[in-house]
């Protein structure tokens, strides 16, 4: 059994040197665990929140320990009634290739022709997207969306639901073939490459009746452009904020935050955090219905970045943090 654990609290952008690989012995369920194989596990932005020590939802996780991390197991032994060997389940099960569990974190997988989906579009990324647009962004027909990593797992579905309801939508992304990906296959309206040397320009001439609604997935250089066009009563769901990730102190440069504090004040801009965990229990059924719809009649789709090995997640990781991933980073651990 493979795992990867943490091996030193990374400073700034982590390095693959900050985890190890063990081989640890297969363990052997006990009455009412199962073992769990995985199948897929799902490389997430708040990975690195977890490994550092700074203040967050979550406490940190100590030296040593198996990095977490969403699953698609198969269960490879049972001593738990609920649960056959041959299940396929959604689990957390971490960065390891077998694990045990009681059963109480598992839910049962139904679309076993897609299961990787349950880690993306019908799982916690496609719910934060859901959420975060609509309880939150709320965008009316006609209204302008703009949504930043708009290829990636969140910031693709924020953009075709917002389609959805009628809006316009502009999506923010890493490079040329990410903003063609995002208007070709996806339908937005329009997609500004944010290396570009002319983003801000480019951004405004793209937003010329402003921007209603702004889906905040990482905050930096991307959210000074975006500021000045936000519209009264404009909403900003702040989801996140990957440019900030890896900081080691406040950025340098001019304190712009009575500029931010004037915006919300006199355009009365409502800017609201979330954290998805907190919306499962009523917010999931609702989410799972709708986003099964769309998803079946191909209304709703997202593009996987498959990384082959447990080995080569560390990498992978460190390459979301970066911008250098395409679509939903998922780590295909084992094939059956
Ligand atoms: P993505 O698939 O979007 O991957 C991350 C992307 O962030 C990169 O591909 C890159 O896209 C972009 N990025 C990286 N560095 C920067 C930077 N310095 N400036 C601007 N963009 C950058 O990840 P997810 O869809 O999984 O997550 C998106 C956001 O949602 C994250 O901030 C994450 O933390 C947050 N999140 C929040 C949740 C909550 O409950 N609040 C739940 C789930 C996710 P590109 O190069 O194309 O711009």
């Amino acid at each position: 059994n493979h795992r990867i654990v943490l091996a030193a609290r990374p400073q700034g952008l982590p390095s693959v040197q900050d985890f190890r690989l063990e081989q640890t012995a297969l363990p052997a369920p006990a009455d009412g665990q199962v073992l769990l194989r995985t199948l897929y596990l799902s490389l997430d932005p708040y990975m690195r929140g977890r490994i550092s020590e700074s203040p967050s939802y979550a406490p940190p996780l100590a030296l040593g320990e198996v990095m977490v991390g969403g699953t698609v197991n198969r269960v490879v032994a049972s001593r738990n009634p609920k649960f056959r060997e041959g299940d396929l389940v959604l689990g957390n099960a971490g960065w390891q290739q077998y694990a045990l569990s009681d059963g109480m974190d598992l839910m049962p997988i139904a679309d076993t022709k897609h299961p990787s989906h349950a880690l993306s579009l019908l799982g916690m990324p496609g719910f934060t997207a859901y959420h975060g647009l609509l309880k939150i962004g709320d965008p009316q027909p006609g209204e302008t969306v703009v949504v930043a990593s708009a290829s990636g797992a969140v910031g693709s579905v924020v953009g075709q639901i917002a389609k959805l309801r009628g809006a316009r939508v502009v999506g923010l992304a890493g490079g040329l073939d990410k903003c063609r990906y995002v208007v070709e296959e996806l339908g937005f309206d329009a997609c500004i490459d944010r290396h570009d040397p002319q983003f801000a320009q480019l951004l405004a001439e793209a937003c010329t009746d402003g921007i209603d609604v702004y889906f905040e997935n990482v905050g930096g250089a991307v959210f000074d452009a975006v500021l000045p066009l936000l519209n009264e009563h404009a909403r900003v769901p702040v989801c996140g904020f990957i440019a900030h990730y890896n900081d080691l102190g406040l950025p340098s440069g001019p304190d712009r935050l009575p500029q931010l504090m004037s915006a919300l004040v006199y355009k009365r801009i409502r800017m609201q955090g979330f954290i998805i965990l907190d919306q499962y229990e009523e917010g999931f059924e609702p989410f799972r219905r709708d986003m099964g719809a769309w998803v079946a009649d191909g209304r709703v789709k997202l593009r996987e970045d498959i990384v082959y090995g447990l080995d080569n997640a560390p990498a992978a990781l460190i390459g979301l943090l970066e911008g250098r991933n395409f679509g939903k980073v998922v780590v295909r651990v084992a094939d059956e």
